[in-house]
């Protein structure tokens, strides 16, 4: 199931040294038949991997879609890459049709979902530029911006829904990949890491300077740190040391109108915004500066399953008690899922209850805190396994502790890839044993291929940090939930089936989660919450939809900030934060502003351009269902 783009030729770079010609807008300005026929060539390709009737249809359709489009926006075209051609001659760009655009879209997405041929061609980027340094994005944004055309940033594409990747408008992607050093300080503690780095990237670059420092971000080593520190980031570190936008020190990007900022120039409402307040919304991240956190040389880690024949509803009932108010140095989570089909007691399944766990110190002390807190689980101490911080790393991670540590510098780690759909709530109340045998029941459900909860534990310094000191501000729970069903079959059939399923057990959780709003993780992002047609949103639609859920009370203050930095809603995507235009008009007019009056102007501008594009695109894809 995963594409193989055998048909398509070798990358080649546009914009290479010896191609500087090629960019020149004429060559982008093909008449109508080399149009058609480059676009052709490209669906030659995409049709080869047409598996079902429904797809070849819609395929179809989306050729016809594309070529008007192509045709329509050929001035765009060219002022665009003229522009580019401008600022910086050598840049990187491939353009849909090219016939090395496909595999890098590709490359980056993380949710076969969102495959092109599985949706639409025009819902990927009409340009990828691929920086190789800051003057390169900076050169983007300008552009993108002098010829209304949306800029959206990849860093590693992990986004749940493809925001990064993704739009039913035109629009260009910076995708970060090269862009991805990471300059450890052992002696200040610190690291500045490009924005296209990955977790496993930083992870790996401490442990090679340093066995006693670490970083809190996330599980997945293949996550990458734009998107990710934009929106918080938690892993195993996180009762010790919050999240990974907790600990950001200084951070380089580029704004709204081409210029790169740092803590010191971009000021503290904005920096404010950036560590938490999601991704795509404020600018694009160059690079952020980490502080290190101080780590023992060894840790210990265990993992214990126990199904519901062996006690699993006692122990997730006695998980809630304690997990939250562990010591600081340790860190257990709770996954929950169906195990394979074996009869019992008439069903056809049981539920598995895995606690994994990571303990800032040795075996022995671990040992004893698991025996007088939850004997039940029955931890042996043979169970428990010392080893240093890396290698519990590549252990949550679900590689062997003893791989070679460069398994995390693989930025795709392809493996199995399966279509998943992701939703996520918060808890602030224990759950009932009836609340949980209502989810032991859902989770048998047979149109839920494979169902999966991962209920990650706060407390600790998670509830010592004020909510308002950084944009997330879910703080004060026992845990966070996230619900996840994976799927193989192929099809708008099984992607129904199972996106309605998490639907439904989303429904069934709605009197055992927070309430008012109903809380939300920005970096599990959810369209289901509710989406804006590209960014148009008004402040009380992307409150009551989404941004109340992310971001609670900090949600008003991320309006200002983005009325403040982004007034023309440049950054902007499906559930991105508004600015509030009026407020924006009215302010420019009585700073006597024009400059940002203009930029008043040029967003109304922009949002006429779309709407007519919305009104061609009346078939626009139906992201949930797709
Ligand atoms: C397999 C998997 C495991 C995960 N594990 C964890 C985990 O353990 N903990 C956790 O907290 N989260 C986790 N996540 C969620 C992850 O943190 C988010 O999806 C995150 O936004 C991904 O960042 P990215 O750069 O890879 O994604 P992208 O898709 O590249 O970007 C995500 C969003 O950020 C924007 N963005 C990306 N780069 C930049 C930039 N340089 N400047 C401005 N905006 C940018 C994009 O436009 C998009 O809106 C996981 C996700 C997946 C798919």
């Amino acid at each position: 199931m995963v594409v193989a783009c055998d048909e398509v030729q070798s990358t080649k770079i546009r914009g290479c040294q010896d191609e500087v010609e090629e960019i020149t807008p004429r060559i982008y300005v093909p008449p109508i038949v080399d149009d058609f026929i480059e676009i052709l060539g490209m669906f030659r390709v995409i049709l080869l991997h047409v598996e079902s009737p429904e797809i070849l249809v819609r395929t179809l359709k989306e050729f016809l879609k594309i070529f008007y489009f192509k045709v329509t926006l050929n001035a765009t075209t060219e002022d665009f890459l003229a522009c580019l051609n401008h600022h910086e001659p050598n840049i990187q760009v491939y353009v849909l049709g090219d016939s090395s655009y496909l595999p890098i879209l590709e490359s980056g997405i993380r949710n076969p979902r969102f495959y092109p041929h599985f949706i639409s061609p025009i819902s990927g980027p009409q340009f990828i530029v691929t920086p190789l340094r800051d003057s390169h994005v900076q050169a983007a944004v300008i552009c993108s911006n002098e010829n209304h055309i949306e800029l959206k940033v990849r860093s590693n594409g992990h986004d749940y829904e493809g925001l990064s990747y993704r739009s039913d408008v035109p629009f260009v992607m910076v995708d970060m990949f090269q862009m991805h050093a990471v300059n450890v300080d052992v002696e200040e503690g610190s690291a500045w890491v490009e924005a296209g780095a990955t977790l496993g990237e930083v992870y790996y670059n401490i442990a090679e300077k340093s066995d006693t420092y670490g970083f809190p971000a996330g599980i997945c080593p293949t996550v990458g740190v734009g998107g990710h520190i934009s929106g918080g980031g938690f892993g195993t570190l996180v009762r010790k040391y919050g999240l990974a936008a907790d600990n950001i020190l200084d951070a380089r990007l580029v704004n709204a109108n081409g210029e790169i900022l740092d803590k010191a120039s971009m000021g503290e409402d904005l920096f404010w915004a950036i560590r938490g307040g999601g991704g795509g919304n404020f600018g694009a991240i160059l690079a952020w500066k980490i502080k290190l956190v101080p780590v023992p040389k060894t840790v210990s880690v265990f993992s214990v399953c126990k199904n519901l024949e062996h006690g699993a509803t006692e122990l997730v009932l006695k998980w809630q008690e304690i997990a939250p108010k562990l010591p600081d140095d340790l860190y257990i989570k709770l996954l929950l899922d169906r195990s394979h089909p074996v009869i019992v007691r008439g069903v056809y399944y049981t539920i598995n209850a895995t606690f994994v766990s990571l303990f800032l110190g040795g075996s022995p002390q671990l040992y004893d805190i698991m025996e007088r807190l939850i004997p039940e689980l029955g931890l042996r101490r043979e169970d428990i396994q010392e080893m240093s911080w890396i290698q519990s790393v590549l252990y949550a991670a679900g590689f062997d502790p003893h791989a070679p540590l460069e398994v995390l510098l693989d930025r795709n780690q392809t493996g199995r890839k399966q279509f998943f759909k992701s939703k996520s709530d918060y808890v602030n109340q224990p759950l009932t044993v009836t609340a949980l045998e209502g989810i032991w029941k859902m989770f048998y459900d047979k149109d839920a291929e494979e169902p999966h909860m991962m209920w990650s534990p706060q407390g600790g310094a998670m509830d010592r940090i004020p909510p308002a000191e950084i944009p997330y501000p879910h703080r004060k729970n026992l845990y966070q939930i996230e619900y996840m069903v994976w799927w193989d079959e192929q099809g708008i059939d099984a992607a129904e089936r199972n996106i309605n399923w998490i639907r439904t057990l989303y429904d069934y959780m709605e009197p055992y989660v927070t309430k008012n709003p109903r809380a939300s993780y920005v970096n599990f992002r959810d369209l289901g919450l509710g989406q804006s047609k590209n960014g148009t949103a008004s402040y009380e639609e992307a409150k009551k939809a989404w941004g109340g859920k992310y971001f609670m009370e900090n949600f008003d203050r991320l309006v200002r900030v983005k009325s403040k930095v982004d007034r023309g809603n440049f950054f902007r995507s499906e559930q991105s934060i508004p600015p509030t235009v009026q407020h924006a008009w009215k302010r420019a007019r009585d700073d006597g502003q024009d400059e940002a009056c203009i930029q008043v102007v040029e967003a109304q501008k922009r949002e006429l351009m779309l709407a007519r594009v919305q009104d061609r695109d009346s078939n626009a894809v139906q992201f949930e269902s797709s």
